[in-house]
C-alpha cells in the first residue's frame, strides 16, 4: 500500500488523504510555483499507526525511499557532513485544526552536519543557532521535555553576559547552549540526543501521529463536529532559510483584506528572520507594501503568485512565504478566514470579476455570520478593557449597555426619563413586556433558549442574556450578586447577547451598517431558494422591521402578546375572572376594538403579504396579577372580596400549565374568546381592504390541536363567525382556517386533521417539549450538562432533533399531503430561524419557515443554501 506521496504526486483534490496543507503544497507544485520540495505521509498511515501503535516496516521503507528521492531533487544529502539536507516536519489534517503537534524546523542537524552547514553558508553563528533551535523544538514537542528547562539556559547565559536579546549571543555562546541542551535531553530521557537524522525523522513523524489524540485536539474536534477517526497527515519539506541575511526574510499575507474584504494584498513580513520570529512577536513586522521597496523583484513575483493562487482556488488565500537569498519560496496556502463584512464583499466582488458564479457566492457566506451585521456591537477598543462579570446563554444577539432595573415598571419609568436601561429579572413573564420594550437589553437568571425572555427578546431584536445562573437576583432588595460582587439598581452593566456575556460598567456600542454587498448577495440568495421566509411578529413595528429584512408574510402572530398591553390588561383580567358567559362577553366586547386596531396595523404593515393569526394560546393564569396590591385593586374593581378573589385565582392555578388549560382547549371551554378574536381578524381585514385596497386573506390558526374533534369544534366556531361577519358587511373576502402541529398526537393523525385544516404550521417549540417531555422553561438547568456528558449533541430547542422530533415532522407532512396533496405547510417554532434546521425543513418539503424579524436574512440565506 502507498503510504507516502511526493508533493509532485498529489493535487488539491487529495485533501482527505494528504490533509489540507499537503494537498495545497502538492497543488502549488503541480501548477509550477516555487515550493521547497518534500513529501507527505498520508492520513491513512496515521490511522494505521494509531491502530498498530507503531510505524510499520512498509511505512518506514517508503519514508526512507522518498527521502532518497528528495535528496536527488535538492541535490543535498540527509545526514551528510558536506552538503546536509535539512527538513521541516509539520502536521496537516483534512480540516485545519489547532491543538496538534507544532512545527519542527531544521531536522537533520547533528554534531557533524552543523559543521557542514556552517561551512556551506559561511555563517557559523547561523548554523549553531539553527541547531539549538532544533534541539529545543524536538525536545519540547517530540520528547515532551518541559520547554522552560531550555528557556532557562538561554536566560541564564544572557544574564551572565548582560545581554538583552538573543541576537547578542555569539557563536561561542550558542555552542555552549547546544552542549547544555544535550545534557538536558540526556537527563530527561536517559538517552543522548539522537544524532542519526533517520531516527530523528521517524521519531518526529510518530510524534505528529500521536498528537492526533492529545486532549486539546480531542476537545477541539468535539466542539467543531470533526470526526475522531480521520487522522492527520505529516508533511516533510526541505528547509529554506529566511534568516540568512538582509536579502532573506519571511512573511504571511492574504490576497484580500480579511477584515474589510478590500481587494488588495494584505500582510506582514520580517527581514532576516524565521517563521517563529513573526509569531513570537519579538520584532515588529513590516507591511507587505514595503517589500516592494526593499526587494522589488521578489515583491512582484509574490504579488503575481498571490493573484495566480486566488484565481486558481477561486477564493481569498492566506499564504506563508520565505525569501532565501533573494529567492521566493511558497510554504503554504489555504482559504483565509474573514469577518462577515469581508466575506460579503469578497463573494460579491469575485462574482463581478467572473471568478465565481452567483450560486457559489451564495454558498460562501455562513448564514449565522449575518447576525454580526444586523445588531449593534461593542466598540472594540472599549471591549478590550471591559471586565466580564458572568456568563449565561446567548439568547438574543447584539450589544447593550445601561443602568440596571429590577422591575418592568421601573425600567419603563427610567427609560421615559431618558435613561439607558438594562432589565434584570429572575425570569420574565408576559407582564414584563413593556419593560422589555423600554430596556436596551435583558438579563435573566433562569430559563433556556426558548424561555419567555429569549423568545420575546429575539422577536424585538433586543439583546438578551438568559439563564445566567451565576447571577443571584434579588428583585425585592433591588440587587444581584455574582460571587462576592454586588450590582445595585442604577449601576451600569453591559450585555453581549451574541456571546452570552455580562460586563461590569458601560461599554460604548455602534450601530450596524448594511452595505450594498449585503443587498446584492441577498438578492442572489432569493433567486436560489424554493421555501418562503415569513416572520413571527405581533406588532406593526415588528412586522415593518421584518418586511424591511425581506419577510414574505407573517407565519405567526401571537395574539396574547397584545393582551398584556397596559390599556388592555384590566379588561383581559375582568374577562378571565368573569363568572358567567354574559359577563365575559361584555369584557370581550371591550377588547374587540383594540384587537381590531392591532390587526389593522399589522395588515397595513404587511400590505398584500399573507398573515397568519393564532388564536389565544397561553394558560389564563399568566394574565393574572401576582403582586398583593394589584390583586387588591383588581378585587375592588370587580366588586369581589379579597377572599373570593384569592380563591378564584388559586382556582386557575395549574400544576403543569404547559400541559394544562391552554391552546385550543381555551376555545373549547370559552368559545366566546375565539368568536371575539375571529371578529377582530375579519373586520380588520375587510376594513383595510376597503381603505387601502390590499388583498388580504387572513389565515386563522388554531393552536395545540391533538384530536381531529377539537379542530372540528373550534373550526366550526371560527367559520360560523367569519361567515356571519362577511354577511353583515356584505364582503366576499377570502380567509383560511388551519392549525398548528405541536402535539405529537396531531402529527400521527395528520391525515385526518388535513381533512379540515387548510394549512399546517409546525410549532416545533411545543413539539420538542412534548416529544422529549422536557419543559421549555426548565430544561436550561440540565441541558448544559447533557451536552457536556455527550448525552445530547446540542440543545434540541435551538436546532431540531432530526432523528426524533424531525420524524414527527416528516410524518405530519406525509400524512397531511396524502389527504391534501397541495397542503401548505410551514414551521413557526424557534427552529424556523436556525440554519441547520432549515436544511432539514427543505428536505421535509415545507413551503415556508417563519422566524423572528432579525433572523429573516439568516433564514433567507440558509434556505437558499438548502435549495442548492
Ligand atoms: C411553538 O410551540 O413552536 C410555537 C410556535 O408556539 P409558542 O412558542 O407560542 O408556544
Ligand atoms: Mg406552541
Amino acid at each position: 500500500k502507498k503510504w507516502v506521496y511526493l508533493f509532485s504526486d498529489g493535487n488539491a483534490d487529495m485533501r482527505n488523504l494528504l490533509g489540507g496543507k499537503g494537498a495545497n503544497l502538492a497543488e502549488m507544485t503541480r501548477i509550477g510555483l516555487p515550493v521547497p520540495q518534500g513529501f507527505t505521509v498520508s492520513t491513512e498511515a496515521c490511522i494505521e499507526y494509531l491502530k498498530e501503535n507503531k510505524l510499520t516496516y512498509e511505512m518506514i521503507g517508503q519514508i526512507n525511499s522518498h527521502m532518497s528521492v528528495l535528496e536527488d531533487i535538492t541535490k543535498k544529502k540527509f545526514g551528510n557532513k558536506d552538503n546536509p539536507l535539512l527538513v521541516s516536519v509539520r502536521s496537516g489534517a483534512r480540516i485545519s485544526m489547532p491543538g496538534m503537534m507544532d512545527t519542527i524546523l531544521n531536522l537533520g542537524l547533528n554534531d557533524e552536519t552543523v559543521v557542514g552547514l556552517a561551512e556551506k553558508t559561511a555563517n557559523e553563528r547561523f548554523a549553531y543557532d539553527s541547531y539549538r533551535r532544533f534541539i529545543q523544538m524536538f525536545g519540547d514537542v517530540v520528547q515532551e521535555i518541559d520547554k522552560n528547562k531550555f528557556e532557562n539556559v538561554l536566560d541564564e547565559i544572557k544574564e551572565r553576559e548582560g545581554f538583552q536579546i538573543d541576537t547578542q549571543l555569539t557563536t561561542g555562546h550558542l555552542q555552549e547552549v547546544v552542549g547544555r541542551y544535550k545534557e538536558i535531553v540526556l537527563a530527561e530521557t536517559g538517552k543522548p540526543f539522537p544524532q542519526d537524522p533517520n531516527v530523528q525523522l521517524l521519531m518526529a513523524v510518530e510524534a505528529v501521529f500521536r498528537s492526533w489524540n492529545n486532549p486539546r485536539a480531542f476537545v477541539y474536534r468535539d466542539m467543531n463536529d470533526i470526526p475522531h477517526d480521520i487522522g492527520t497527515a505529516v508533511n516533510v519539506q526541505s528547509m529554506v532559510f529566511g534568516n540568512m541575511g538582509d536579502d532573506s526574510g519571511t512573511g504571511v499575507a492574504f490576497t484580500r483584506n480579511p477584515a474589510t474584504g478590500e481587494n488588495k494584498l494584505f500582510g506582514e513580513f520580517l527581514v532576516n528572520a524565521q517563521g517563529e520570529d513573526v509569531v513570537a512577536g519579538i520584532r515588529t513586522p513590516r507591511e507587505i507594501d514595503e517589500l516592494r521597496k526593499i526587494m522589488p523583484l521578489v515583491y512582484k513575483q509574490f504579488h503575481d503568485t498571490a493573484e495566480l493562487l486566488e484565481k486558481h482556488y477561486k477564493d481569498m488565500q492566506d499564504m506563508e512565504f520565505t525569501v532565501e537569498k533573494g529567492q521566493l519560496y511558497m510554504l503554504q496556502t489555504r482559504n483565509g478566514k474573514r469577518t462577515a463584512p469581508a466575506a460579503l464583499r469578497i463573494a460579491v466582488e469575485m462574482e463581478e470579476e467572473g471568478l465565481i458564479t452567483k450560486e457559489e457566492a451564495v454558498m460562501r457566506i455562513e448564514p449565522l455570520s449575518l447576525d454580526q451585521l444586523l445588531h449593534p456591537t461593542f466598540d472594540e477598543v472599549a471591549l478590550k478593557e471591559a471586565v466580564v462579570l458572568a456568563s449565561g446563554l446567548p439568547a438574543s444577539p447584539g450589544a447593550a449597555t445601561g443602568k440596571v432595573y429590577f422591575t418592568a415598571e421601573e425600567a419603563k419609568a427610567a427609560a421615559e426619563n431618558g435613561e439607558e436601561v438594562i432589565l434584570v429579572r429572575k425570569e420574565t413573564s408576559p407582564e414584563d413586556i413593556e419593560g422589555m420594550y423600554a430596556a436596551n437589553g435583558i438579563l435573566t437568571a433562569r430559563g433556556g433558549m426558548t424561555s419567555h425572555a429569549a423568545v420575546v427578546a429575539r422577536g424585538m431584536g433586543k439583546c438578551c442574556v438568559a439563564g445566567c445562573e451565576d447571577a443571584k437576583v434579588d428583585e425585592d432588595a433591588k440587587q444581584f450578586r455574582v460571587g462576592t460582587e454586588y450590582i445595585y439598581e442604577g449601576d451600569y452593566i453591559s450585555l453581549d447577547g451574541s456571546a452570552g456575556k455580562v460586563y461590569k460598567g458601560s461599554i460604548g456600542t455602534q450601530e450596524p451598517k448594511l452595505s450594498g454587498h449585503f443587498g446584492q448577495l441577498m438578492e442572489w440568495a432569493d433567486a436560489c431558494r424554493t421555501m418562503n421566509v415569513r416572520t413571527n411578529a405581533d406588532t406593526p413595528r415588528d412586522a415593518a422591521v421584518a418586511v424591511g429584512f425581506g419577510a414574505e408574510g407573517i407565519g405567526l402572530c401571537r395574539t396574547e402578546h397584545m393582551f398584556f398591553n397596559e390599556d388592555r390588561i384590566p379588561s383581559v383580567r375582568r374577562m378571565i375572572l368573569s363568572k358567567t358567559k354574559e359577563q365575559r362577553e361584555k369584557y370581550l366586547a371591550e377588547l374587540l376594538p383594540m384587537q381590531k386596531e392591532d390587526f389593522m396595523g399589522i395588515y397595513k404593515a404587511m400590505k398584500d403579504l399573507p398573515v397568519t393569526v393564532r388564536l389565544l394560546d397561553p394558560p389564563l393564569h399568566e394574565f393574572l396579577p401576582t403582586e398583593p396590591e394589584d390583586i387588591e385593586a383588581l378585587a375592588k374593581d370587580m366588586d369581589m372580596s379579597m377572599d373570593e378573589m384569592m380563591s378564584t385565582i388559586h382556582g386557575l392555578e395549574e400544576f403543569n400549565p404547559m400541559l394544562g388549560h391552554r391552546g385550543c382547549r381555551l376555545a373549547v371551554t370559552f368559545p366566546e374568546i375565539a368568536v371575539m378574536q375571529t371578529r377582530a381578524i375579519m373586520e380588520a381585514a375587510i376594513e383595510v381592504k376597503k381603505e387601502d385596497g390590499y388583498n388580504i386573506v387572513p389565515e386563522i390558526m388554531i393552536p395545540l390541536i391533538g384530536m381531529k374533534e377539537e379542530l372540528d369544534y373550534v373550526e366550526n366556531v371560527v367559520r360560523e363567525t367569519a361567515e356571519k361577519i362577511k354577511a353583515e358587511k356584505g364582503s366576499d373576502i377570502d380567509y383560511k382556517v388551519g392549525t398548528m402541529m405541536e402535539i405529537p398526537r396531531a402529527t400521527l393523525i395528520a391525515d385526518e386533521i388535513a381533512e379540515r385544516a387548510e394549512f399546517f404550521s409546525f410549532g416545533t417549540n411545543d413539539l420538542t417539549q412534548m416529544t422529549y417531555g422536557f419543559s421549555r422553561d426548565d430544561a436550561g438547568k440540565f441541558i448544559g450538562e447533557y451536552k457536556e456528558k455527550g448525552i445530547l449533541p446540542n440543545d434540541p430547542f435551538q436546532s431540531i432533533d432530526v432523528g426524533g422530533v424531525g420524524k414527527l415532522v416528516e410524518m405530519g407532512v406525509k400524512l397531511g399531503r396524502t389527504t391534501k396533496p397541495d397542503l401548505k405547510i410551514g414551521v413557526c417554532g424557534e427552529h424556523g430561524g436556525d440554519p441547520k434546521s432549515i436544511h432539514f425543513f427543505q428536505r421535509a418539503g415545507l413551503n415556508y419557515v417563519s422566524c423572528s424579524p432579525y433572523r429573516v436574512p439568516i433564514a433567507r440565506l440558509a434556505a437558499a443554501q438548502a435549495a442548492l
